[in-house]
């Protein structure tokens, strides 16, 4: 039965279940939610179509779906495992110095991406940035056209971004006949559903290429963000004006925040006590139900680069033919291989912890199969 924005408010907003992808806000066929402060609202009027509440990731996926669909098979089989099915794995860093040290860990994404550009292979790319947004905990979306613009959007951002509100934009816009989509896992969720939905597979049509990032679900609301980059690095929640992190080592961490008033703090920090700082600071309880760490149903994700459909790896391996990426050390391979899996393991078990102990309580629980 096709229901209103006040159904998706009551089954995903106000029960925490939001992963503030930005999916709606593009599906909605009269523009009548928008990204406030306050995450996803109703700013227009609803027809009561029902589409927002249909394509939502916060419900939940069909994980074995859409793998059937994708990769004609599904993960239960051997192929599978815990980073999902793919094709091959192969640990990659940028070539360029410039790409590398812009990047979060090697700049391969960004590599990839102006590779693509350069060929003429996408016209744009859908980014994430941290500056401009009136929170600091959350992300922009940024339509990226050029290789400045592209190193411009480099590097992770620990939060929520509604990169996927950009679909409206470029479907209206003819100078762009292709582009690269990059998200976390519930990102690339929102945009399956969305490409078999009557009602916004126009909206997905250019995206040639959907690349995901790992995500071990360490996203926070903007009060324990801004608590916890002051705990880490001593600045001042409220004296932020931007903040970047980027990955020094297989293990280390460096952040750099920009002060209001003009300074800057760098701080350098193993990964896991940022880690186990993220996690005593109150995890989006959404993300602790969140299985999916290694983006199971993108063309190719990131940590240690896994290919899973041929146009992935195509253009994984044109790109290291011409010499945009190129093979990274053993030391950093292998660290990221037993990252990849154990993380992967640790984020299936604490999703299905977490959904026990929330049934428990009567709370709903997003639903993956
Ligand atoms: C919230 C979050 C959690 C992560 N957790 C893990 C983890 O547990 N283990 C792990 O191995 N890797 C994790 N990653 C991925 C990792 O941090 C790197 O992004 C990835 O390895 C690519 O690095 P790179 O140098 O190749 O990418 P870069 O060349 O630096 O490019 C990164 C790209 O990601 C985009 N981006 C940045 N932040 C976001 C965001 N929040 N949403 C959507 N797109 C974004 C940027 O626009 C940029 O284009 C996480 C990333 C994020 C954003
Ligand atoms: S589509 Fe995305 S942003 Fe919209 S309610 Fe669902 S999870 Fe939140
Ligand atoms: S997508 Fe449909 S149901 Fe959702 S807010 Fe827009 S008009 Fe209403
Ligand atoms: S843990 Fe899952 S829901 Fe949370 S940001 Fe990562 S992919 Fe999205």
């Amino acid at each position: 039965m096709p229901s209103g924005f006040s159904e998706l408010k009551s089954r995903i907003i106000d029960t925490g279940l939001c992963t503030r992808c930005g999916g709606c806000a593009a599906s909605c066929p009269v523009d009548a939610i928008s990204f406030t402060s306050r995450g996803m609202e109703l700013t227009g009027e609803c027809i009561e179509c029902g589409i927002c509440l249909e394509i939502c990731p916060g419900k939940g996926m069909d994980l074995s779906f859409h793998e059937r669909r994708l990769f004609g098979r599904s993960r239960k089989k051997p192929q599978g495992g815990p980073i999902g099915i793919h094709r091959s794995r192969m640990d990659l860093t940028a070539s360029e110095r410039e790409v590398f040290i812009k990047g979060y860990y090697g700049g391969r994404v960004s590599a990839l991406l102006i590779h693509l550009l350069e060929k003429d292979e996408i016209d744009a790319a859908l980014l994430t940035d941290w500056s401009g947004t009136e929170e600091l905990s959350v992300g922009r979306g940024v339509v990226a056209r050029s290789r400045e613009d592209v190193l411009r959007s480099a590097s992770s951002k620990y939060v929520f971004s509604p990169v996927l509100s950009l679909l409206k934009e470029i479907y209206g816009d003819e100078s762009i006949r292709s582009a690269a989509l990059v998200g976390l896992p519930c990102h690339i969720h929102a945009f399956r559903n969305m490409e078999l939905h009557p009602g916004t597979e126009h909206l997905v049509k250019k995206v040639a290429y959907v690349i995901s990032l790992n995500c071990g679900g360490a996203n926070l609301d903007e009060e324990h963000w801004k608590a916890l980059v002051e705990k880490l690095t001593g600045v001042n929640g409220e004296d932020i004006a931007s903040f970047r992190s980027r990955k020094v080592s297989g293990t280390g961490l460096r952040f750099t925040v920009t002060r209001k008033g003009g300074g800057v703090v760098e701080k350098e920090m193993p990964l896991r006590t940022y880690l186990a700082e993220i996690d005593r600071s109150g995890i989006w309880e959404r993300c602790r139900m969140c299985p999916d760490y290694s983006g199971e149903l993108s063309d190719i994700t990131f940590g240690m680069p896994v290919m899973r459909t041929p146009r992935g790896e195509e253009a994984v391996l044109c790109a290291v033919k011409e010499g945009a990426l190129m093979r990274s050390s053993f030391k950093r391979r292998t660290s990221q291989r037993v990252i990849d899996m154990v993380m992967s393991r640790r984020k299936k078990w604490r999703a299905k912890r977490t959904m026990a102990r929330r049934e428990k309580e009567g709370k709903r629980v997003p639903r993956f199969s």
